[in-house]
């Protein structure tokens, strides 16, 4: 991501006010946990309808900055934005695209759109690189991302060192994945009756398209059986059967390999729910879909939202304060239903809330971190609730962003996208260059799964890695990012892996920014749903578990597009209609559908 446009004239206000201190018997209408994407939006749609005052939704969050798993950083000696969390949309998001793009999405001159939130974003291309210069690096053999279509263009199929079925052979990971969803699709004939006119196969034999809708999945999912006689799975549904399963019975445990590996991701196909993984492969194949990002960083959808929430007089975001439980016998029961029990972290002090409605915008483990034993949760009686908090996988994931002195993969004429490996960095993603200084991102490593422990042993070493200097980037701000370094470990395996994959020599770098999402409170990068789990129940219970209570989560983890800003939005969007009665937001547009 190249930025032209200097950081210094970004107009994008990151400095909202947050309040770290306390207000021991607070009263407000919501309270809302948790200061990402889903809480922040939740409380703007709460207060922009005019359904609530500023003082009657208050924000808490246990961090000292807001925007959750969105976390965008600038290293010194660059003018632009890393991201550490999320990182970009796909324009088929609708209420994300809206809010950083204005609307009606129909209209395609941005300039003649209306914009939803104040803080103007500015949307600019993900750039995905060049197939033809973008390195793959499987079983110690180097290879072109286009090598595939190069070889079938040529009437060729490239061999890898996979033992592929004789039918597998030739196919690239994506289109293997496509074949092997095509396949257990048209073999239900139920199926084949209903929706055989939305896919298709050919021209040639790796071709396959999908055109069905989120809406056409839903029905789909619940219903797919699996038929292939003779399978251990035969008859089973396709939501009661694991993606590795799966896939394993479709092409083979080597085949597995392949399209684990190729793919880039192990979390894409770690033994989830295999009905819910179909839609997710194939992607969003609707009219012009595109990876779109914010120059001013992608957390500046959070700040936008929260921003705005802000500007009502009484609003009040209260970091470094974490919730540790809630009640409901105690002395205002009479006015207020809940009393809350914060933690202020500066203070190391306990203080109180009360509130009549309470919403968790927050994950699988933040939600297993508070009081298992308060009568909301009280985990040993009411097992529905526990058995559906478990009813996501939590999938690990760090990133370590890099800064150079210098775009060395301009040498082998790459100039964004990310190469892709089965050592165990995966992945990286060539971020941009400073035009004025040659200084240069890279995300390092994106490591989930079955990675995790690889990197695990070396990011707990103690020796943090040492900054040093380069053009533009002064000591004083390189110093100040010295906590937030990879282990010095951790570092030399990356680059002797980078090194391996590249074969070029590397200069080592000056500076890095290491998060790892899977510590508390997060305990995962993104979630996904168990094979054998009703999706189509457990969302609708999620938003509101208790119908006798004013209790409600939302966010990514309980949502049908994990591990997207998008699926967080969706969750609270339908909770604030069902529970909050809001109407649908003018600016969204009639026939967006948003799921369960
Ligand atoms: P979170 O952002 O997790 O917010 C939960 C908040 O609750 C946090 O701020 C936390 O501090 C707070 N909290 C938790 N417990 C307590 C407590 N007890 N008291 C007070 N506060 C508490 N999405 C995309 O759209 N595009 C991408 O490219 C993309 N890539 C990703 C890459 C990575 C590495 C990761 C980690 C995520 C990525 N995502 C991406 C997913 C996206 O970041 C999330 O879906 C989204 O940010 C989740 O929002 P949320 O509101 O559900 O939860």
């Amino acid at each position: 991501m190249i930025i032209s446009k200097p950081f210094k004239t970004i107009n994008m206000n990151k400095n909202t006010p947050l309040n770290n201190g306390m207000q021991p018997g607070l009263q407000t209408e919501v309270a809302i946990i948790g200061a990402g994407t889903s809480g922040l939006y939740s409380a703007f749609r709460l207060t922009d309808t005019g359904k609530y005052a500023g003082g009657q939704v208050q924000i808490f969050d246990m961090s000292e900055r807001l925007g959750g798993r969105l976390e965008s950083v600038i290293l010194p000696g660059m003018n632009f934005w890393g991201e550490l969390g999320g990182m970009r949309y796909l324009t088929s998001q609708e209420i994300v695209t809206t809010l950083i793009e204005g609307y009606p999405l129909t209209e395609k001159d941005p300039a003649k759109r209306t914009p939803v939130l104040n803080d103007h974003m500015t949307p600019i291309p993900f750039p995905m690189g060049n197939p033809a210069d973008l390195l793959f690096y499987l079983r110690k053999e180097h290879f072109k991302q286009d090598a595939w279509n190069v070889a079938q263009q040529n009437g060729e199929k490239l061999v890898t060192r996979y033992y592929l079925n004789d039918d597998d052979i030739g196919f690239s990971s994506d289109q293997l994945f496509n074949k092997i969803i095509y396949d257990v699709l048209m073999a239900d004939p139920w199926f084949a009756r209903n929706y055989s006119d939305r896919v298709t196969k050919g021209p040639t034999e790796y071709d396959y398209g999908f055109k069905l809708t989120s809406e056409d999945w839903d029905e789909v999912k619940p219903n797919l059986v699996y038929h292939f006689p003779g399978s251990p799975y035969d008859g089973r549904k396709v939501n009661d059967l694991g993606f590795w399963n799966l896939i394993k019975d479709q092409v083979s445990e080597e085949g597995y390999q392949f399209v684990a590996n190729a793919g880039g991701y192990y979390s894409n196909t770690i033994n989830w729910n295999a009905a819910e993984a179909f839609p997710y492969m194939v992607g969003d194949f609707s009219a012009d879909v595109t990876y779109k990002t914010i120059e001013e960083g992608y957390d500046s959808i959070a700040y936008a939202l929260a921003n705005q929430y802000m500007g009502i007089p009484g609003a009040c975001i209260w970091s470094e304060n974490k919730l540790l439980t809630f009640s409901k016998g105690h002395e205002l029961r009479d006015t207020f239903r809940y009393e809350l029990t914060f933690l202020n972290i500066p203070a190391n002090q306990i203080w109180h809330v009360y509130a009549n409605h309470i919403i968790l915008g927050m994950p699988r483990k933040s939600l297993e971190l508070l009081d298992q034993q308060n009568f909301f949760f009280n985990s040993n009686e009411n097992t529905v609730l526990d058995r559906n908090i478990r009813s996501v996988i939590m999938e690990p994931a760090f990133k370590i962003l890099m800064g150079f002195r210098e775009p060395w993969w301009k040498k082998l004429g790459i100039d964004s996208g990310h190469s892709i490996t089965d050592l165990p960095m995966r992945q990286c993603y060539y971020f941009g260059t400073d035009p004025e200084n040659d200084n240069s991102m890279l995300l390092g490593s994106y490591g989930d799964m079955e990675t995790e422990t690889f990197w695990k042993a070396l990011s707990d070493d103690t020796v943090l890695f040492k900054v040093s200097a380069a053009e533009s980037a002064s000591l004083v701000e390189l110093k100040a990012l010295e906590r937030e370094q990879a282990t010095q470990l951790m570092v030399n395996e990356i680059m002797a892996q980078l090194r391996e994959v590249h074969q070029i020599e590397i200069p080592e770098p000056y500076v890095t920014y290491f998060r790892d999402w899977s510590d508390d409170p997060f305990g995962a990068g993104y979630h996904a749903w168990k094979a054998g789990v009703a999706v189509w129940d457990v969302m609708p219970y999620m938003r509101k578990p208790d119908a006798d209570e004013n209790i409600y989560v939302v966010g990514e983890a309980y949502s049908d597009q994990q591990g997207w800003v998008e699926g967080a939005f969706c969750e609270a969007e339908k909770m604030l209609k069902s529970h909050f009665h809001l109407t649908r937001p003018i600016w969204l547009s009639d026939s967006y559908y948003m799921g369960w």
